[in-house]
């Protein structure tokens, strides 16, 4: 039986039983503090990360939850109950979470930080010229609306279908979702700078897995994929001995794409996975994204439009603003039982064929 329990509704809620569940586990515990921002009911935000197992361990198997801030509820859910499933660790092995990756937008209930930054387009190198993004250039004005209403929402969709027409899928997608540095009131946005996030990211990977000889990282995501079901995301390219490992711990299933309701993925720029591995040079490393999927891909595609919206637009409408977010809410952290359940039972299988995968690898 699934302990819903896991499940929190507020950010504060969900750190506390997190930590409680990573003491009770014997796990260590380390927390990096953001240094001025605040949750909604003025809480302090952290990154949290426990470490259960021996800290010279020289594999270890990372799972990071809420780089997209509110999918964080989720991947905590799953963090919690995974530690209070009393684990055994194989010889020579660690298990380390990083709890709350966006911790502004788990807290604020958003996919993005402080800055409308999507933190997973954000680790890219700042010294150098900013990634065009021509395609979003384009589509930025049609998805900018000033009103939220139907008619408005349709012509946003008229007008990606146009896009997506002229210029092919994988086209649409790069646009759409791949990530742009050009608009910082725009969807997607990979920001000006570093976030707070990001660096916080760093100094964790750098405290805690320098040491490791082999190390997974296992990114949780919602949104993408059929309901009540986890689909694989795996970058490392065809061939790669990664891809093998992914393909060994998780079946076909963790490389050929299965469930992925995406006609074509976009090329991402600046994602934590990439930035993980090449702060790990020293190490055999093994990355993989799984995401919860939820509503279908249009929905999801408009509540992309629904947080722009929200957070530029929604001031002027408290009344319509509060409406929409509660259809936001619902498109990355589904309240049905029967979907947190499927979200317990399957996180609890993957992250243990990922612990004995890098164990007997
Ligand atoms: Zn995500």
């Amino acid at each position: 039986m699934a302990e819903l329990a896991s499940f929190s509704d507020s950010y504060a809620e969900a750190r506390k039983k997190f930590v409680d569940a990573a003491r009770r586990a014997g796990a260590k515990l380390a927390s990096y503090q953001h240094p001025e921002e605040r949750g909604p009911g003025g809480e302090p935000l952290f990154l949290d990360v426990s470490v259960l197992g021996p800290g010279s361990a020289s594999r270890v198997f990372v799972v990071g939850s809420g780089t997209h801030g509110i999918e964080g509820y989720p991947g905590s859910a799953a963090q919690r109950a995974w530690l209070r499933g009393r684990p055994r660790l194989p010889k020579d092995t660690a298990v380390v979470f990083f709890h709350a990756q966006n911790p502004w937008g788990f807290a604020h209930k958003t996919r993005v930080t402080e800055e409308n930054v999507d933190l997973n387009r954000n680790f890219i190198d700042f010294s150098r010229p900013l990634p065009a993004n021509p395609g979003y250039d384009e589509l930025h004005p049609a998805i900018a609306i000033r009103d939220w209403n139907e008619a408005a929402v349709a012509g946003i969709f008229a007008s990606l279908d146009a896009f997506r027409e002229r210029n092919g899928e994988k086209a649409f997608s790069d646009a759409f979702n791949g990530g742009q540095y050009s608009h910082a009131d725009g969807i997607f946005y990979g920001g000006a700078r570093a976030q707070w996030a990001n660096n916080a990211f760093r100094a964790a990977v750098e405290t805690h897995l320098a040491r490791a000889r082999k190390v997974a990282y296992l990114d949780l995501h919602t949104g993408i994929g059929p309901w009540c079901e986890h689909v694989y995301l795996c970058f490392h390219p065809e061939g790669s001995p990664a891809r093998a490992r992914a393909r060994a711990w998780w079946g076909e299933r963790a490389v050929n794409l299965q469930g992925v309701t995406h006609k074509k993925l976009a090329t991402y720029s600046g994602t934590i996975i990439d930035a993980f591995a090449a702060m790990l040079p020293q190490a055999e490393v093994t990355s993989i994204v799984v995401e919860f999927g939820t509503r279908p891909r249009q929905e999801m595609q408009r509540a992309s439009m629904a947080q722009r919206w929200m957070r530029f637009e929604g001031p002027r409408d408290p009344v319509l603003a509060a409406r929409v977010r509660r259809e936001y809410e619902a498109a990355f952290y589904p309240a049905e039982p029967e979907w947190r359940t499927a979200v317990l039972e399957q996180s609890r299988e993957f992250i243990d064929r990922g612990v004995a995968g890098i164990s007997a690898s």
